[in-house]
């Protein structure tokens, strides 16, 4: 079947995330990369740049000179929460769909971008993990919740993560917020002996985030009943397991006229 190519721009295409989801992009037949957005190597092709997938796409520097030169239906962000920001928010401006991977955005930055897709009519979607498995563990613990009021998050991340805790954390206590009755957890005259030792505190509810060499990304959300525990842990072994997600969010995005934020909502 002949399909018309979706015209992708791929900002942080030499990162982790970025070199996979260029890879998805050469590989995937309706996909086409039109340029990389960069913060380095203005005006060189992507493919020139040693240990790149072979990619014919020219390197832009600027976003407002990327968006204004080249023709895109989707721009795919993979780079950090302060650039991932100002590249949706132009991307916007200039009627391309984005598909956002990057973590670290507020709920308040998601309520101006909602905002302004709704008035430029375009999808766009952020995603703080496009893994299928870690979206099912996040489903699975806002079920368990229900039940288990008492609950810890612990995330575990390679340490060249920016962000603390992932979006992935605040996604799956934001989930279970929804339907936990809010509770302090631990002894009520609990202290911290040392500063952070309880983790960050959300409606009583505690995140502990791990950073080490070795790790790519994993989740364990524990909860305690009288006489009981119940573990729901996933984990990413490779950057491969967000593509198929990046790719539904891709061809998503373009059926969308608001912003999308978590890949359950647009998995059937
Ligand atoms: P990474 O390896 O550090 O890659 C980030 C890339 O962005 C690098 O090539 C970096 O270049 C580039 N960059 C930095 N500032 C830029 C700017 N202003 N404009 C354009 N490019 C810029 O990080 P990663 O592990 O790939 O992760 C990227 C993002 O995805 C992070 O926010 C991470 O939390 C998120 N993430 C999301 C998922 C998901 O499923 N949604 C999964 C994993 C990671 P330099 O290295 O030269 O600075």
């Amino acid at each position: 079947m002949n399909r018309t190519p979706i015209r992708i721009i791929l900002a942080g295409a030499r990162g982790n995330m970025g070199k996979e989801a260029a890879q998805l992009v050469a590989e995937t037949e309706h996909f086409e990369c039109v340029a990389v957005l960069d913060h380095k190597h203005e005006g060189q092709f992507l493919a020139d740049i040693e240990g790149m997938p072979a990619l014919e796409a020219r390197i832009y520097t600027d976003a407002d000179e990327v968006f204004s030169a080249v023709e895109a239906d989707v721009l795919i962000d993979l780079t950090t929460p302060a650039a991932g920001k100002v590249h949706m928010e132009k991307a916007l401006d200039y009627g391309v769909r984005p598909v956002i991977g990057t973590t670290g955005f507020s709920d308040e930055d998601i309520e101006r971008l909602t905002k302004k897709a709704e008035e430029k009519e375009l999808g766009a979607i952020i995603a703080p993990n496009f893994a299928v498995g870690a979206v099912l563990m996040m489903k699975f613990s806002q079920m368990a919740a229900k039940y288990f009021p008492d609950v810890e998050i612990i995330e575990r991340h390679h340490d060249r993560k920016l962000d603390a805790p992932s979006g992935t954390a605040v996604k799956t206590a934001q989930l279970i917020s929804d339907v936990r009755e809010e509770k302090n957890q631990g002894h009520p005259q609990e202290t911290e002996e040392m500063q952070g030792a309880r983790g960050a505190d959300m409606e009583g509810m505690h995140i502990h985030s791990v950073r080490l060499p070795g790790l790519v990304a994993h989740q364990e959300v524990m909860f305690g009943g009288s006489g009981q525990t119940l573990t729901i842990r996933h984990d990413s072994i490779n950057r491969q397991s967000f593509m198929p997600g990046v790719q539904l969010a891709v061809e998503t995005s373009l059926n969308l006229s608001t912003l999308v934020y978590g890949l359950e909502n647009i998995m059937e």
